[in-house]
């Protein structure tokens, strides 16, 4: 038997898990490393956030999922890998001995650039994480009596963040006064002025081009001087390269991320490959988006199985642009593409059909 090891239940690892269905490996042990027993889809956690969804409509449960495709699972955390031994180190004690791996363990939070923010802000990776911390918020604005509108500050306007501040501010209404602070003058991307107005129109207070020096309990501090008071600051400051990857001996691009070639395979180790945000195409600039995550999946479930068979591997080619479906809080969004841009109610309902149909395609039931 060979042993195939799958770090990560992230968008590509679905798929392949999902591919083994009805289509197994012959003489293959399969093991998916987890740390948690669901998948959580990003693309669905603001319309979650904003009350449009329940939670169990935006997670892929993994149980039904390992038991289709004949695969063993661990659940717990990938901290090491061993080239020597071909290991991987869990968080829990376990080794996994593995001929073949497979990465698809996301990015993760990266806090370090700001003073105070691992301590006193609310972080959005590990999203299992963040909605732990959204439904102690939930509980706490919800139950509460004062009529202080509680300060929510979000730290960096990104997409996630921008749709999650509008989320909030849609949900909790005239419980919050939400501000989002930007380092730059204008909001990212071509949608940057809809999403400032629509940001107006909310109720949302845009701090542009000012840069977050520090946080403390109560407080954000600027480069400006300034002194931002806040009950609750999220950090939505971007994410990085997991430090493990990396220090395992893994080659990697200049942020840590997992190089790879047009296969996903890893330029430094023939028997690795990597899909997703924790992995960079040396020879393809893309962003790190759950929509190129999901691209990959078909591509690395084909080269997994090629690689097992002794088969020649297939290249891969991510396109060079992608839709970018943004939602804004009242089952409103914007679709981006290129230079190009559309909103409307009908663009959410449009999402949504698109975010049910990708969650459907993994719904399965216990056997
Ligand atoms: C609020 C929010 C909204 C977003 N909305 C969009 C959107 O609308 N469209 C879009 O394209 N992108 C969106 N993104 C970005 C998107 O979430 C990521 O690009 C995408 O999740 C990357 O997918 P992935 O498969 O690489 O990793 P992930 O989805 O992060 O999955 C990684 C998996 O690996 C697991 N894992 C992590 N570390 C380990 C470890 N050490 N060992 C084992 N398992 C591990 C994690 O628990 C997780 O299950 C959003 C992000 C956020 C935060």
């Amino acid at each position: 038997m060979k042993r195939l090891v799958l770090l990560g239940a992230g968008h590509a690892h679905v798929h392949v898990l999902k591919s083994l269905i009805g289509s197994p490996l012959a003489k293959v042990a399969i093991t998916l490393i987890s740390p948690y027993d669901r998948q959580v889809y990003s693309g669905m956690l603001p319309g979650w956030v904003a009350g449009h969804y329940a939670l169990d409509d935006c997670v892929i449960p993994l149980a039904p999922l390992v038991a289709a495709a004949g695969v063993h699972f661990q659940q717990t955390t990938a901290m090491h890998i061993d080239f020597i031994r071909n290991e991987v180190h869990c968080a829990n004690g376990n080794k996994a001995a593995f001929d073949l791996l497979a990465i698809d363990t996301g990015p993760v939070a990266d806090l370090s650039l700001i003073p105070g923010a691992a301590e006193y802000a609310i972080s959005l990776r590990p999203i299992e994480a963040f909605i732990e911390s959204f439904e102690r918020i939930k509980n706490t604005i919800l139950t509460r009596s004062t009529q202080h509108k509680i300060r929510i500050v979000f730290v960096g306007a990104g997409a996630g963040g921008i749709e999650l501040a509008l989320a909030m501010q849609h949900f909790f209404s005239s419980r919050v006064a939400v501000t989002l602070v930007s380092a730059t003058n204008t909001l990212p991307g071509s949608v940057g002025p809809k999403l400032t107005r629509i940001l107006a129109q909310q109720g949302v207070s845009l701090l542009s081009n000012r840069v977050a020096s520090r946080i403390e309990r109560g407080a954000v501090h600027l480069q400006s001087g300034e002194i931002i008071e806040a009950d609750i600051v999220i950090a939505a400051t971007g994410a990085t390269a997991a430090a493990w990857l990396g220090k395992s001996g893994l080659q990697t691009d200049e942020r840590g991320f997992v190089l790879v070639n047009d296969y996903l395979q890893s330029v430094s180790h023939e028997n690795v490959f990597a899909a997703g945000d924790c992995a960079t195409m040396m020879n393809f600039i893309r962003p790190k988006s759950g929509v190129y995550a999901v691209r990959a999946g078909p591509p690395i479930a084909l080269n997994l199985r090629h690689y097992l068979n002794n088969e020649p591997l297939a290249a891969y080619a991510p396109q060079a642009r992608s839709l970018y479906l943004i939602s804004t809080g009242d089952k409103y969004a914007i679709a981006s593409w290129g230079n190009f841009a559309l909103q409307g109610h009908w663009v959410w309902h449009w999402k949504d059909r698109i975010d049910r149909g990708f969650m459907a395609k993994y719904a399965l039931e216990l056997p």
